[in-house]
């Protein structure tokens, strides 16, 4: 699979911000964690934090992979509607995985609040709407139903939206708190710098080749032929991690994202909020501290007739097409700014499970192992999760949240 493409716009406008080595002799550890994405970066975050002696793993770059295409957008809502959600999962966990992404965020500012580089880091309120007619009484039962659970949501009818946005919306729930965005790769850095001070070792550009479980450990074989000997391995290997399972466990698309150069006014956008429509794919807007417009979707389902997607093979047409029809749609949300000109242009492997929730802790065929598949539109949320419940499990203590996001559920 050909995970990223184009022009990523956070690895363009940072330089590789850290190098390290490959591994050159055998060694030991507690915990192995594979993938130096921003998953795996959060896990070690945590895990050196608990004082666990821990190395960190990457085949490639370190924040190369689906990291450096992220839209990086971070919402209390997940890819299903709380009222889809409370369907498959009923309203109590429903309604847990939503409190669980809001206070991710919090805890997401609270490791800003340690870290040197601020990342780009901005709290932000969040539109969710429809432009369809149809959908409106789907916006009020949504909308009714948050606001019975506690979240600050204020309904936003035709009129309303219209007086705060230049595109058309005929229904809208307004949040004003719970949500955050980041410049992603600026992330993995600061949090690896952080953990390197507790202890972590990190190897770059050095593949896991193989995966031998011993008496009580775990005997990592790596492309140059040196072994890493570990209590616990942690996959975070993002959507690559899937392989491990006969089973699917998640649905892939390709995601399609255009960031513009810096533009001078935000006219029709109230309060620069994070923006996301219900079509199906749908529409997602943010901004970024040097007053980009980043806008992300159209996204192209993987597999069947489309197969060719993964790869990326003979197919340029089609990926250009996508990135016209989502540079038309970002002229018809803002009418009103005159300088909005598409610098760059970006596409990565994106995943979805059967009810938007990720994949977090051990599995019965893998004995020494934890699982970090942090799948779907919340996926650094996620992982902010991951990396807590996952420390604590090591260190004994076995979550309540382990159940939501269980294997097999
Ligand atoms: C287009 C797009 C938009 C997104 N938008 C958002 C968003 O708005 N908000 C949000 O929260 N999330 C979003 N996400 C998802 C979020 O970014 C993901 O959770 C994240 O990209 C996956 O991170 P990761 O660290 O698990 O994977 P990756 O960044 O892919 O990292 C995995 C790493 O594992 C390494 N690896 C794999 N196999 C091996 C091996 N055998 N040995 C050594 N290393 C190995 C790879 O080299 C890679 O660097 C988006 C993702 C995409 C692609």
């Amino acid at each position: 699979m050909k995970l990223v493409s184009g022009n990523r716009l956070w690895i363009q406008t940072n330089p590789i911000l850290s190098q390290y080595p490959y591994l050159t002799e055998n060694t030991e550890c507690e915990v192995a964690i594979i993938g130096g994405g921003v998953i795996g970066a959060i896990c070690a975050y945590y895990f050196t934090e608990a004082g666990i002696n821990t190395i960190l793993v990457d085949k490639n770059i370190i924040g190369y992979g689906s990291t450096s295409a992220s839209t990086s957008i971070l919402q209390y809502e997940v890819d299903y509607d709380l009222t889809e959600l409370q369907v498959k999962i009923g309203l109590e966990q429903a309604v847990q995985g939503f409190k669980l992404c809001s206070q991710a965020v919090s805890d997401l500012e609270k490791i800003i609040s340690q870290l040197e580089d601020k990342c780009d880091f901005s709290l932000r309120e969040c539109f969710y709407y429809t432009a369809n007619k149809s959908d409106v009484r789907q916006i009020e039962r949504e909308y009714k139903l948050r606001q019975e659970q506690g979240f600050p949501v204020e309904y936003l009818d035709h009129q309303a939206a219209q007086g705060r946005f230049s595109f058309p919306v005929e229904a809208g729930i307004y949040s004003s708190q719970g949500a955050a965005q980041i410049d992603p790769y600026r992330f993995v850095h600061a949090l690896l710098t952080k953990a390197i001070d507790k202890g972590l070792r990190i190897i770059e550009n050095t593949e896991i080749i193989e995966q031998k479980n011993k008496n009580g450990y775990v005997e990592l074989e790596t492309n140059n032929h040196k072994k890493i000997q570990t209590k616990k391995v942690l996959i975070a290997t993002g959507y690559e991690g899937r392989e491990y399972f006969k089973k699917r466990i998640v649905n892939l698309t390709r995601s399609f994202t255009l960031a513009t150069k810096p533009i001078k006014a935000f006219a029709g956008w109230y309060h620069r909020c994070i923006i996301r429509d219900n079509e199906s794919p749908y529409t997602y807007l943010r901004d970024t501290g040097d007053n980009r417009i980043i806008i992300g979707g159209q996204d192209i389902r993987i597999g069947g007739k489309n197969s060719g997607m993964a790869q990326l093979k003979d197919i340029e047409e089609v990926v250009e097409q996508q990135y016209v029809l989502l540079g038309n749609k970002l002229k018809s949300y803002f009418p009103e700014i005159g300088d909005l000109e598409v610098e760059y242009k970006f596409n990565g492997i994106f995943g979805e499970t059967k009810d938007g929730l990720p994949y977090i802790g051990e599995h019965e065929g893998y004995p020494n192992y934890y699982f970090c598949l942090c799948y779907g539109s919340n996926g650094i949320l996620y992982g902010i999760q991951a990396g807590q419940i996952l420390r604590d499990l090591h260190l004994g203590t076995k979550r309540t949240e382990l159940e939501l996001y269980r294997f097999n559920r």
